[in-house]
């Protein structure tokens, strides 16, 4: 330890790089950053879910402190070749986060996912009587209703749920 005195953001900055140098780097992949801590095991479901990603190295970091969250979780995909649908569906899980996208052990492009405005045929709307459930020609669509407590509408039904309630439509069913 240390007896110098820092001001406070620098004890704050270096507790940040400490703690993420805990997850090794990758060579290739894909960063996702600074998931609010509790959700990156529901982003880390979305994305094992995926077919072709249940292979791929995945290294998790919880709980990480975190100057801008003050606790963040920390996803690192060893993987050249990530689905942008895989990127879609996290924006659902947890919006806002940083994805940073890694070339010979670099960030070669940094981003902010935000909550998608629509959601096209990818959740299942809970209303029985919605013509959704019930016309197979006609696919889902949601528009975004509230982006911070992730509320979305049904453009068909017009009835309004959270993200959580809707089950996932998979290329796959
Ligand atoms: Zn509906």
């Amino acid at each position: 330890m240390s007896d110098a005195r820092h001001p406070d953001s620098d004890d704050r900055r270096e507790s940040d790089r400490r703690t993420t140098e805990l997850i090794p780097k990758i060579e290739q992949g894909i960063v996702i950053d600074h998931i609010p801590a509790g959700r990156g095991v529901h982003v880390l479901a979305a994305v094992r879910g995926y077919p072709g990603m249940e292979n791929t190295l995945i290294s998790v970091g919880l709980n990480y402190a975190s100057t801008k969250l003050g606790k963040k979780d920390i996803l690192k995909l060893s993987t050249t070749n990530m689905p942008d649908e895989v990127i879609e569906h996290v924006a659902l899980v947890a919006p806002r986060v940083s994805i940073k996208r890694i070339c010979d052990y670099q960030v070669d492009k940094k981003y902010v996912i935000e909550f998608p405005q629509t959601i096209s045929n990818k959740l299942r709307c809970r209303n029985s009587n919605c013509i959704t459930n019930y016309e197979d020609r006609v696919t889902t669509v949601f528009r975004c209703f509230d982006s911070m407590t992730r509320q979305v509408k049904c453009g068909h039904c017009e009835r309004i749920f959270f993200l959580d309630e809707l089950d996932l439509i998979r290329a796959t069913d």
